[in-house]
């Protein structure tokens, strides 16, 4: 069944109004009748079954009743927030993409010293248009509840700053010793919040390593390979599905 994330104002007692792009998708390109029905999330909490009643492409507008609420578990029991050394344009929609279909809470880019891609600010909030609209692309197809979020770019200083906002941040550089990440995620229970620190193409300095550890990161290796800008962050939401979802699958139950 097709799924449309709307705002949680689109959603009222049981009535769904939907606009926006959404209409011509729902209209023209799935051809969808009234009496059809579709799978509508706020992207926060509520995820129902509802029932085409109008569709109205010349106001843009579609209104649907919900048929029934639907009680999906499909996020991660930890929310996790991919921040990387912006990597050059498509690779960067690539790691959007992937890492909404792996689980990701949140992504946002930062300028590093060896960044090859560099962010014009003047163009990111029409380009972080873009990019929302890939992650919500991204998370209907994968029946996601809930809506990643593309935060502003920042500098490697201020993604410093942003560490005491988490529960625990790791940073994936080649360099440390052991595999730290799954100590990381030991310390983690369900509802807490990981910031994943990404190095771009050309990878952290030592300077920025120790930054980042000083501020409270944790250093981590993701085997003993060199992987690419854009397969570490995958690799990390891989495990975290792994570590919370595969092998500790009975903490998650006896969690709810
Ligand atoms: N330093 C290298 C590689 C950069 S790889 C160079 O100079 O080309 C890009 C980013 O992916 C790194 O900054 C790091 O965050 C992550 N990464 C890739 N392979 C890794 C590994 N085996 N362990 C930890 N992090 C890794």
């Amino acid at each position: 069944m097709q799924r449309y994330f709307v705002e949680p104002h689109q959603i009222s007692g049981h009535l769904v109004t939907i606009t926006g792009d959404d209409v011509h998708h729902i209209v023209k390109v799935m051809r969808s009748r009234t009496g059809q029905e579709i799978v509508v999330s706020d992207g926060q909490s509520r995820t129902a079954r509802a029932r085409l009643s109008q569709l109205d492409a010349g106001r843009n507008l579609v209104q649907a009743e919900v048929v029934e609420w639907l009680d999906e578990q499909r996020e991660l029991p930890i929310d996790v927030t991919i921040a990387q050394g912006l990597p050059k344009g498509d690779k960067w929609e690539w790691i959007l993409q992937k890492g909404t279909e792996l689980g990701a809470s949140a992504f946002f880019p930062f300028s590093s010293e060896r960044a090859v891609a560099k962010l014009d600010e003047k163009k990111e909030p029409k380009k972080r248009e873009r990019w929302q609209k890939i992650v919500k692309e991204a998370a209907e197809q994968s029946h996601r509840t809930r809506l990643p979020v593309v935060l502003p770019a920042r500098s490697f200083q201020q993604t410093i700053e942003e560490i005491p906002r988490y529960t625990a941040c790791a940073i994936a550089y080649e360099q440390s010793s052991g595999f730290g990440l799954h100590a990381v995620l030991d310390s983690l229970g369900p509802g807490d919040s990981l910031l994943v620190l990404i190095g771009p193409e050309g990878g952290f300095s030592a300077e920025e390593a120790a930054q980042a550890t000083a501020a409270g990161a944790v250093a981590v290796s993701l085997g003993p390979r060199i992987l690419r800008t854009e397969t570490a962050s995958q690799y990390v939401l891989a495990a975290v599905s792994y570590h919370f979802e595969q092998t500790n699958g009975e903490r998650r139950e006896s969690n709810g």
